[in-house]
């Protein structure tokens, strides 16, 4: 890059850390090259909050949207550092592109990246929060590779800065896009409620089961109850559609009662998901947003020993929806996972905290797996526990008889 050159296009100005080299919203009438320092691009995101978008180091230009198109300034740039750049005025522009096409074409191609990328933050944006904790504001920033500080102008690099991305396999491997939306029906037992993320304090809109407006069909063997015209296999877990945190609708206020530091860790486990995931539309509701769900919920449990159970119940409840869209193979692999942490749940170490009736259900439960694992002597061992537990309810104790009968008949 030829100084001499850009000094006959431009005008070099300085800056001290802090200063606004432009300002969001005021009419450019100039674009900016960096010479040296840092410039911290910030502007008003989608969810309203002022956000840094990037951090430009010497080389790299901005403000050449608005010179351009005659637009107010869709970002402000602040200097983070003591600043020069050279400021090329809109009737110059034109001198630039016929002196120096090398850089024109820079800047068109910067331009284009720079399109791209905000098509992607806008897709992103969609799912960020009007409020956010402010670990997740962070979150925004940090996204953004600092450019290695240079003190002489460099070549003009294309504004991209590749971000670093950490990948969440939240989805298993052969996990497919299934398409299903919730049935008309759903619609009259369910209410909608206003709530509040403990994570990040954001506020939507979330669809509740009304428990006591439903009607129970039957009980399968391994426990599934399934009810008319509504499932709420659909409706237990709620996402919250900024940060993602993900838990049962009873317990998602939960851990409001942490300490800071507790609910630090779901905000961290927040940040690591910060554009990476896509949260399906809530309307029309499919199944695609519910699975995920399940898997955020799960991933927001943690692998933490305290509660196998609760984790059982995500991944059983997984199995029941892979097997109504008739996915046999996730339905398996789902089951499996459930079977482990029910095994841990009843003879781990938390056992002591269990309910007589939950582990009832629990004995009853694993028997009906080890039965499709193939262990039927594990599998009446275990409808034997649960006929046997007196404390528990009539209801298991029945049909754990029933599982036992029908096992022994078969085996004949
Ligand atoms: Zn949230």
């Amino acid at each position: 890059m030829n100084l001499e050159k850009l000094k006959r296009v431009g005008t070099i100005k300085r800056f001290a850390k802090g200063d606004f080299i432009c300002y969001e919203g005021e009419i450019g009438t100039e674009m900016f090259i960096i010479l040296s320092g840092q410039v911290g691009i910030y502007g008003n995101s989608f969810k309203g909050v002022q956000e840094k978008f990037a951090v430009l180091g010497s080389g790299e230009f901005f403000g050449e949207m608005s010179m351009l198109d005659d637009l107010p300034r869709s970002a402000s740039g602040i200097a983070e550092s003591p600043v020069i750049v050279l400021s090329i005025a809109k009737e110059n522009f034109q001198l630039l592109i016929k002196e120096m096409p090398d850089m024109a074409f820079a800047i068109m191609t910067g331009l284009s990246r720079r399109i791209r990328r905000l098509e992607a933050k806008l897709l992103e944006d969609c799912n960020e929060a009007p409020v956010v904790a402010k670990a997740i504001e962070e979150a925004a920033s940090v996204k953004v590779s600092e450019p290695a500080p240079a003190e002489t102008p460099a070549t003009i690099s294309p504004v991209v800065k590749t971000e670093q991305v950490v990948a969440i396999d939240l989805l298993p491997e052969g996990h497919k896009h299934y398409g299903v939306v919730a049935p008309e029906t759903h619609k009259n037992f369910y209410y909608e409620k206003q709530v509040t993320c403990p994570v990040c304090n954001g506020e939507f809109i979330t669809k509740n089961p009304r428990m006591t407006k439903i009607r129970l069909e039957r009980r399968e063997n391994d426990l599934r109850e399934v009810y008319v015209d509504f499932d709420p296999l659909w409706y237990n877990i709620r996402t919250c559609p900024y940060c993602l945190y993900s838990e049962n609708y009873n317990d998602f206020d939960k851990i409001k009662r942490l300490s800071p530091e507790g609910l630090r860790s779901y905000q961290e486990k927040a940040l690591k998901l910060h554009g990476k995931v896509t949260l399906p539309p809530p309307e029309p509701l499919s199944i695609d947003r519910v699975f995920l769900s399940y898997y955020l919920a799960i991933y927001f449990a943690g692998d933490e020993q305290e509660n196998p159970l609760n984790i059982a119940k995500l991944y059983m409840a997984l199995s029941w929806l892979y097997q109504d869209v008739g996915d046999e193979e996730l339905y398996r692999r789902s089951w499996n996972l459930a079977f482990d942490y029910y095994y841990q749940a009843y003879y781990g170490s938390s056992k002591a905290k269990l309910k007589p009736e939950h582990e009832q259900q629990l004995c009853l439960i694993l028997g009906e797996l080890y039965l499709r694992k193939g262990e039927i002597n594990e599998a009446l061992k275990h409808f034997y526990g649960a006929i046997r537990r007196l404390d528990g309810t009539a209801f298991y104790n029945n049909l754990a008889r029933d599982r036992y009968m029908e096992v022994k008949e078969q085996r004949k």
